[in-house]
């Protein structure tokens, strides 16, 4: 197996080039790759560049009503919520789309200790949050010691007993000896964006630094999965390139994570490039993705990769995002801040990493998607009952994590309920239960529902199967 040490590229990008060029498929063929993706099988990286060229509104609402289709038979009505949390923005690299670039010299440079970080997770905790992303930029002010310490932190925050229940990572690309070392910190998922997978490109989107290494990036996955990391998320950075070429090559990359270690990814953000400060290339986007363009790409992943969840942050605005979760999306960030002590220090708004689209709450995006019929999921059952990498996928791929994830979600979100929300959510967020538990498909899981839910209300925290 060659892996890990592997310094070259496992990507064919002649193929990619042209599976990026291919024509819209007739109507027949069409329907035929439709058909197939109700299969929830997945479909090849050839079927899904196909599905990539439709352009006219017909095909490309038959393509939206099948993702919606297969996400909620995988997933059902469940959305999981995080948030991420900032601890530096320092950076040696010059990434040209990002605020935090060495060659900015007008935002302040912050690196929060571990008290500053447990204070922002605490602020968090006390907004209902369960589960956070950390991310800093890269520089010698982070060494792994500092993340470690850093995760520490985000765990041992405490608010009446509340906690944080997972700490998902997304930092730079580290060695396979360091990933070992941070796997000990009982971490969710480590992600890392390629930023675009056109070598040329990325070229001159990172002109100095150590993330000007594209093959050290390129293979950073496959480093962290030989070090035992368990499930790992891959993204590209819409807006860079053209996004037929970055999806497709997205697809080969987490069918060679598939082929050398029998699991792909477990989950693909989707983030598209949005202004920052300072930085000219943001305001004026090189390959610009349009909302109809960004439905598309969703809902191909959503089929093409039916198990593996895809990440929406809060750099999408409020109607783009509400749309998105019906065909695909499963897991969103809320009430978020991209600068470092963005949640417990005041007056560190203009040091942000780039500016968002949304700005609600949580409690608002809660109240949003209750009205929408989505469970709100705060739940990390199936990382801390050892469901990931390829145990995750052997569930996944029958459907029975909806199973769990149906439950589990539920009762995460009857927690927050309890905790967190106002009486008038409280009602309609028991209503929402009560009615989804109705519908479980036998009597078995809808008693144990039921008595979950009951649980909670008489006290009982963190239930899960
Ligand atoms: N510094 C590490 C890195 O670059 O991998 C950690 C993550 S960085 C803080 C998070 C991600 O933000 C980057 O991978 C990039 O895709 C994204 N990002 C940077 N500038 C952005 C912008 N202007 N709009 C949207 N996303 C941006
Ligand atoms: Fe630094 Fe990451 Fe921003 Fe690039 S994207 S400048 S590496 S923080």
């Amino acid at each position: 197996m060659k892996t890990a040490t592997q310094t070259e590229t496992f990507l064919n990008y002649e193929k990619i080039e042209k599976l990026s060029r291919v024509e819209s498929p007739s109507a027949s063929r069409l329907a035929e790759v439709l058909e197939k993706a109700k299969d929830l099988k997945g479909l090849s990286t050839e079927e899904a560049a196909e599905l990539l060229a439709i352009e006219d509104r017909d095909s490309i609402n038959l393509l939206l009503e099948t993702a919606c289709i297969v996400k909620r038979e995988i997933y059902g009505k469940r959305m999981v919520l995080f948030a991420p949390l900032y601890a530096g923005n320092h950076c040696t690299n010059n990434c040209l789309y990002c605020g935090f670039r060495a060659a900015n010299k007008d935002i302040h440079r912050i690196k929060l200790n571990a008290d500053q970080i447990r204070q922002d997770a605490e602020s968090l905790i006390r907004e209902g949050h369960k589960r956070v992303l950390l991310l800093s930029g890269e520089s010698g002010h982070y060494p792994l010691s500092y993340t470690m310490d850093a995760i520490k932190a985000v765990y041992s925050a405490d608010v009446k007993g509340a906690r944080i229940r997972r700490v998902n990572v997304e930092i730079a690309p580290l060695d396979v000896e360091d990933f070992k070392t941070l796997k000990t910190a009982n971490i969710g998922t480590y992600t890392c964006f390629q930023e675009t997978y056109d070598r040329e490109l990325y070229k001159i989107y990172h002109p100095t630094g150590k993330k000007s290494d594209y093959l050290y990036r390129l293979n950073v996955m496959h480093r962290a999965m030989e070090a035992g990391i368990d499930d790992v998320g891959v993204g590209v950075l819409f807006g860079l390139a053209d996004y037929r070429y970055e999806v497709i090559a997205l697809m080969e990359h987490a069918a060679d994570l598939e082929a050398k270690f029998g699991c792909g990814p477990h989950t693909v953000s989707v983030p598209r490039l949005e202004p920052a400060p300072g930085s000219a290339i943001s305001e004026k986007v090189p390959y610009p993705v349009s909302d109809d363009d960004f439905r598309k790409i969703v809902a191909v992943i959503r089929i093409a990769m039916p198990y593996t969840g895809i990440i929406l942050s809060t750099r999408e605005s409020e109607e783009i995002r509400n749309e998105l979760f019906q065909y695909g999306v499963s897991q969103v960030s809320a009430g978020s801040r991209t600068t470092p002590g963005g949640y417990s220090l005041t007056g560190e708004e203009e040091n942000k990493q780039f500016s968002l689209g949304d700005h609600r709450s949580l409690e608002e995006v809660i109240r949003d998607l209750t009205d929408g019929g989505f469970i709100p999921s705060f739940c990390t059952g199936c990382y801390r009952k050892g469901r990931v990498g390829n145990d995750f996928m052997d569930l996944a791929k029958p459907g029975l994590i909806k199973h769990f994830c149906m439950p589990n979600g539920l009762v995460s979100f009857a927690e927050y309920l309890s905790d967190f929300a106002p009486a008038d959510l409280k009602k309609k967020g028991f209503d929402l239960i009560e009615k989804i538990s109705e519908e479980a498909e036998n009597d078995s899981v809808k008693e144990m529902i039921q008595d979950s839910v009951a649980r909670v209300k008489a006290g009982e925290r963190d239930i899960y199967l």
